[in-house]
């Protein structure tokens, strides 16, 4: 049978100090801006939720919602829309709100689509990184942690629907 176990990488108070940093330069990057925050559900909405309350300039928040074929593991890049954004990005300030960046297909679809509505700029935030396994080049302006290439859950990150509710980031091992 196998079971799973959970190894906790980045505890509550280190993603709190992280957040809180993160909000303060956002807010300090874009005095006398109104940006518009694109959470990519669903993983994304615990941390946007935390962030945007450490960011103390007006601003706006979006979804949109992605599906990106594949293993529930592993991306295969084909990505199909879900949920569209509700706002007009025309010549707004928008900022890219993702859990983590995998091999980066799901972000740069995102972000290829969202350029085509000319929005004045654009710019990505992701809580966590897994760099190692990045298959395509995408500019991310603030990144909050690497972490090593396993899958990881909790922060609003899931497996198989599970795990979002955890207040801190685990890898998962399986154990045959
Ligand atoms: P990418 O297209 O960059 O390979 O994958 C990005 C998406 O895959 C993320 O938004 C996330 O939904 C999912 N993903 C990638 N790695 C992990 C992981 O370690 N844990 C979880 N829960 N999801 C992941």
């Amino acid at each position: 049978m196998e079971k799973t176990k959970l190894k906790k990488i980045i505890p509550k108070w280190k993603i709190k100090v992280k957040v809180r940093q993160l909000g303060k330069r956002i807010t300090k990057d874009y005095k006398d801006k109104n940006p518009i925050l694109v959470g990519i559900l669903k993983g994304s909405f615990v941390f946007l939720s935390d962030l945007i309350r450490e960011i103390k300039i007006p601003h706006e928040v979006d979804f949109i919602s992605v599906v990106s074929y594949g293993s529930e593991k592993k991306a295969s890049g084909v990505v199909r829309l879900l949920k569209d954004l509700s706002s007009n990005i025309e010549e707004r300030d928008v900022i890219i709100v993702e859990d983590i960046v995998d091999t980066g297909l799901t972000l740069n679809y995102i972000r290829e689509n969202l350029l085509t509505r000319k929005p004045k700029s654009l710019e990505i935030v992701t809580l966590l990184d897994k760099r190692e396994k990045r298959k395509v080049k995408i500019p991310i302006k603030h990144i909050g942690f690497q972490v090593p290439d396993s899958f990881v859950v909790g922060y609003g990150l899931d497996f198989g629907e599970n795990y979002r509710n955890l207040p801190y980031i685990a890898k998962m091992d399986e154990r045959k």
